[in-house]
């Protein structure tokens, strides 16, 4: 883009702040304050595999040392609480898709802290149900994805994974029900397209890991050759 349409662009639509709104300046996903309200993961000791906080000298969280996954790392960009949860339930339960920009922003800064970050060959978004798209009308990981693709020069992969069915809310269940319920959910339709590939698969928030964990194994058994995690937030464990 040219800088003169991109000023123009600036002027007309400014970037503003995903948590509080306030106009900030250039490509920032959050204003100086919400910034430092906020508890980046990439600032915390964390987990090696999910990026869960860890107590010092641990390697992997708990959760972790007890269920193998099959992605080899989730890369998280903050915690799920407060301003940054706020955020997330307005883009996903009331209608707010303009927020996927700087939602997306969040999950590029916790990438661009890493110095050899692996080279991905696709970006898949953790897609919903056909029901569940009608009712919302867009697809929250899938549009963080597509920034997330763009600003990494990397092909998004679109239509390749379909939810099939909605399972019930997983929150009350322990990991292993939870796995057990995630089978046969999501299919990957066009396996020729992930084949060998390094995939990077995008959501919005990890919790346990499972969903993501359930679409990596697909991905894998579907020819992959590896697959990282990209998510907005993090919940805490319960303690
Ligand atoms: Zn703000
Ligand atoms: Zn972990």
């Amino acid at each position: 883009m040219s800088k003169k349409i991109e000023s123009f662009l600036n002027l007309f639509f400014p970037s503003r702040c995903v948590l509080c709104d306030r106009v900030v300046k250039g490509k920032k996903s959050v204003c100086s304050e919400c910034y430092e309200k906020l508890t980046f993961l990439s600032d915390e000791r964390t987990c090696k595999k999910c990026s869960h906080p860890i107590s010092e000298g641990a390697v992997l969280c708990d959760a972790c040392l007890v269920h193998q996954h099959y992605f080899t790392a989730n890369f998280a960009a903050a915690v799920y609480k407060k301003e940054l949860r706020e955020a997330i339930i307005k883009y996903k339960f009331y209608k707010r898709p303009d927020l996927h920009r700087g939602l997306a922003g969040l999950i590029l800064m916790r990438l661009a802290k890493f110095d050899l970050l692996p080279k991905f060959d696709a970006v898949i978004g953790v897609p919903l149900s056909e029901k569940r798209l009608e009712e919302r009308g867009y697809e929250q990981a899938v549009l963080l994805a597509k920034v997330v693709a763009e600003e990494l020069g990397v092909k998004l992969l679109k239509r390749c994974i379909k939810k099939i069915k909605d399972v019930p809310a997983q929150s009350k269940l322990s990991y292993a029900n939870r796995q057990k319920n995630l089978r046969g959910v999501f299919k990957v339709i066009n396996p020729e397209k992930v084949k060998g590939k390094v995939i990077l698969l995008i959501d919005d928030i990890y919790t346990t890991g499972a969903t993501v964990d359930e679409i990596a194994k697909i991905l894998l058994e579907a020819g992959a050759k590896e697959i990282y995690v990209a998510t907005v937030a993090l919940t805490e464990l319960e303690s």
